[in-house]
């Protein structure tokens, strides 16, 4: 979900950021539009050709054949425009409300029930196999590449192989990182899972149905349809097949339990408690005044559980699971777990969150969305149709626009003082 040729992209799917704790709250779809400085110059040490020579020694030394590395290597460029992505900073910050508003939308609830049914016999494969919950599974999925659509729209896609060679020869900051990264593309190449032009991806490397950077795709992936390869592409089987291993293997899953609940906590709550460290019994909790805020009661007491407050008092407490943590195994995003444990909620058929958050902005209806997408392509952007998706090409038409009428932030959401803007032309 990566739109390389925009400063939006420094924004998407970037997993690797993420993993190295550079964007708080970046998650695989969009946040807010980065600065971006006019000039990076590559670091690299070596002329790119002495490079390449440089690093055949090494490859070949980790079990690569040589033959690979030249044949892959006599077609790849490095990719220098994305020095620019690699450098950028985020411009604006997201409240965790608003992250999760503009995220787990109508759009993404019913495809998320569409492909629930669509792809029942691989959940139920999964399911049996890993144990993983398909719900979570499926929100996860809808969050990284919107249920692939990323992959099927590949006009925003890199090849990846040119963007880890620029990484690996131009950037000297996480240049062991990047090198890692560029001999697992090789080794995906040597092992016959996918040809070079095969692995197109977001500037920093994450691939397919889930965003697998080449090291997962390595490690964690699974031939879960039995075709001899694996290949997180065209069917999700093996992308979401691996996933769910990922998150059990990396992030103890555990079957049968709920990723966590929201609660509302007592007058008195000792708030020091909510540290999202401190763990106790659910039933500990429980007996404290922590109660579920639908008032049914806590199914399993004995789960441990850990308590969150991410607007303090005044907005919605939650109760976390292991299952939480299980999915921030894949990002460590505190506000992307959240979203796809409520996405996975609101997919499996239950309603929004039943405490207000302090809100400043009201989340769209499906067809609100498609009313702005609408005007907007009237008016001469190109929003890509009017489907009520937020992609990257809506992203970019409402941010041209903003960008036009001078509407601060030109952030590129659709929210309800666009829309209202909108409708006053
Ligand atoms: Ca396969």
């Amino acid at each position: 979900m990566d739109d390389r040729n925009s400063p939006l992209s420094a924004l998407m799917p970037d997993r690797r950021s993420l993993i190295l704790g550079a964007g708080a709250l970046a998650g695989s779809a969009l946040i807010a539009a980065p600065a971006v400085a006019a000039e990076y110059p590559p670091q690299n040490d070596f002329p790119y050709d002495e490079w390449v020579a440089r690093m055949r020694g090494r490859a070949t030394g980790m079990g690569i054949r040589g033959e690979t590395y030249d044949r892959v290597m006599a077609k790849a460029r490095p990719d220098t425009e994305i020095y620019k992505f690699d450098r950028a900073q985020p411009e604006f910050n997201e409240p965790i409300w608003r992250y999760i508003n503009r995220r787990v939308n109508e759009w993404r609830i019913n495809t998320g029930r569409d492909r629930i049914k669509q792809e029942a016999a691989l959940f139920d494969r999964i399911e049996a196999k890993y144990g993983v919950d398909r719900y979570m599974l499926c929100a996860l999925w809808g969050m990284e590449s919107a249920f692939g659509d990323v992959i099927v729209n590949t006009k925003f896609m890199r090849p990846i192989i040119n963007c880890l060679t620029a990484l690996a020869w131009g950037d000297r900051r996480r240049r062991p990182y990047w090198e890692q990264e560029f001999f697992n593309a090789l080794k995906i190449v040597d092992k016959g899972w996918a040809q070079p032009e095969q692995m197109i991806g977001s500037w920093a490397g994450a691939m397919g149905h889930t965003q697998w950077m080449p090291e997962v795709w390595l490690n964690m992936g699974v031939d879960f349809d039995g075709d001899g390869k694996i290949f997180p592409f065209g069917r999700p089987d093996d992308a979401l097949g691996g996933t769910a291993r990922y998150m059990l293997e990396r992030g103890r899953f555990r079957r049968g339990e709920a990723w966590g609940y929201e609660v509302k906590v007592p007058a008195g709550f000792n708030a020091a408690l909510a540290d999202r460290r401190t763990q106790r019994p659910v039933s500990e909790w429980a007996a404290m005044g922590v109660t579920r805020a639908n008032g049914q009661a806590f199914p399993r007491g004995g789960d441990i559980a850990r308590m969150a407050l991410p607007a303090g008092m005044k907005g919605p407490g939650f109760m976390l699971l292991q299952n939480f943590f299980a999915i921030r195994s894949y990002n460590p995003s505190f506000a992307y777990a959240l979203a796809i444990g409520h996405l996975a909620d609101r997919i499996r058929g239950g309603g929004p969150f039943i405490q207000s958050w302090p809100v400043d902005e009201r989340p769209l209806t499906l067809e609100e969305t498609q009313e702005i997408q609408q005007k907007l392509t009237a008016m001469g952007f190109d929003t890509g149709g009017a489907d009520g998706r937020v992609g990257e090409m809506t992203q970019r038409a409402i941010q041209a626009w903003q960008a036009q009428v001078g509407m601060k932030p030109a952030d590129g959401y659709p929210t309800d003082k666009v829309l209202a803007r909108l409708r006053q032309n």
